[in-house]
């Protein structure tokens, strides 16, 4: 029994090495203005389109490796490169995991290409569900979609807010209430196509951190849509209300579905920024003399060296495990999937932080990377379910218990 291994294959490989290459000669040099800019970074989309990592192929290609690491071992290349850059390159995929998670083949089929365009013609796309009042608890949306038969359109009125790419998308992905009495289980996911009246961009956000990411509100009045615009289609939705005012379990909300096989995804994209200050610290602290001796001399200085390399192997092993298991179709009894995007958000947070202590004043100041990756770090703590929330999915998944 040899069956286990931690090597990545060659097709692997060969993906790490080119999207580092992309990250290095593209991104890296970029970053520092696209995070000054605060704008949508189109010229860098555009170059990643141009040579293939902005596509559906790509997607396709990252999403159907039966081992699940593709795509965390992409994101963790471009988000070494830069986290801001690399969440305007992949926002779209979270509209995408909206319409694979909920759509029908053949939506999958028709909507995901859009979501991309071609590099002649680059579209953007956006997954709504956080509201004003509803972030971590989603299940109280109040977004309403209503179904109006006589034309067979939904009618969508509300407000998102934090939205990547929102309201500069061609295609948004939207959560929506169809019965709000029914919580969480009275939702559907929809699909409002380009040039969708009734959608438009609300405030757009100043941030902290991966500020060449597009997050903005996303106001919804009167919005119709095609009655096919609905993912997964009426039929399986009418079944599953049916279901949820009886009271029988349903296969679980809409949003809970998308943000479950994305956690790993965003794990990696944390584990990228804090291997970046790793590298970095690593090599300075080895470059930087004070006292006659370089500072990595001091076990001050090279125990955080070794605390942050072993978190971030440890952040590794729990992205590769629970990607693996998600492509696998193994059930994350445990929490796998929250466990990895919390240790790697966390673990982004404190090397970065550790980061800027190695480098002292020069950590701090913004000619040099490490104070905008630790900027950039915090977000991993926050969406996508915050580390409480990831806890909390965790503390119920071992104990059975519906822990508050
Ligand atoms: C830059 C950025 C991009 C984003 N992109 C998107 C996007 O593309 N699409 C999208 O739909 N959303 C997006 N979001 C929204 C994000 O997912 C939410 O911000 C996140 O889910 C938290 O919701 P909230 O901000 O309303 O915080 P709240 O839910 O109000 O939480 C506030 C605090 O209370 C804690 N808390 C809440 N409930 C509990 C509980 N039961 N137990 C313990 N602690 C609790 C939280 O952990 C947190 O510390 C984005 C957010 C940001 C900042």
């Amino acid at each position: 029994m040899a069956d286990f291994s931690m090597d990545l294959n060659e097709d692997q490989i060969t993906l790490r090495d080119w999207l580092h290459g992309f990250a290095e000669g593209v991104m890296r040099p970029a970053a520092a203005e696209w995070d000054e800019r605060e704008e949508t970074p189109w010229p860098i989309i555009q170059e990643a389109a141009n040579i293939g990592i902005y596509s559906t192929d790509f997607i396709f290609n990252a999403f159907s490796d039966p081992t699940g690491l593709s795509m965390v071992v992409a994101l963790e290349e471009l988000a070494w490169g830069d986290a801001g850059l690399c969440m305007a390159i992949i926002g779209t995929s979270l509209a995408v995991a909206g319409i694979a998670a909920n759509g029908t083949p053949e939506q999958a089929m028709e909507f995901i290409p859009q979501c991309y365009g071609t590099p002649d013609d680059l579209k953007l796309a956006a997954f709504g569900v956080s509201e004003p009042d509803a972030g971590s608890d989603v299940s109280s949306l109040r977004t309403r979609a209503v179904y109006d038969a006589a034309t067979d359109e939904w009618v969508l009125n509300g407000v998102k807010t934090w939205i990547s790419n929102g309201g500069i998308a061609n295609l948004h992905v939207i959560v929506a209430s169809v019965d709000p009495e029914l919580g969480g289980r009275g939702q559907a996911s929809f699909v409002i196509p380009e040039g969708t009246k009734g959608i438009r961009m609300g405030q757009k956000f100043k941030k902290m951190g991966i500020r060449a990411s597009h997050t903005a509100e996303v106001i919804l009045e009167d919005c119709r849509i095609p009655g096919r615009c609905l993912l997964g289609g009426k039929e399986k939705l009418d079944e599953k209300l049916a279901r949820a005012r009886q009271g029988i379990k349903t296969g679980g909300q809409a949003a809970m579905k998308t943000f479950e096989n994305t956690r790993p995804s965003v794990g990696a994209q944390a584990l990228g920024i804090a291997r970046a200050a790793y590298e970095y610290s690593l090599d300075y602290a080895k470059e930087r003399h004070q006292f006659g001796r370089a500072i990595i001399e001091n076990q001050a200085i090279a125990f955080k060296l070794a605390e942050m390399k072993m978190n971030i192997d440890a952040s590794r092993l729990l992205i590769w495990r629970a990607a693996n298991m998600a492509a696998t179709g193994k059930p994350f009894l445990n929490g796998e999937g929250s466990m990895s995007k919390l240790f790697a958000g966390e673990t982004a947070v404190r090397v970065t932080e550790e980061a800027i202590q190695i480098l002292g004043g020069y950590g701090y100041v913004r000619e040099y990377p490490v104070e905008r990756w630790h900027r950039d770090s915090k977000i991993y703590t926050i969406f996508e379910g915050t580390s409480e929330i990831q806890r909390l999915v965790i503390a119920r998944a071992i104990s059975g218990v519906h822990i508050k």
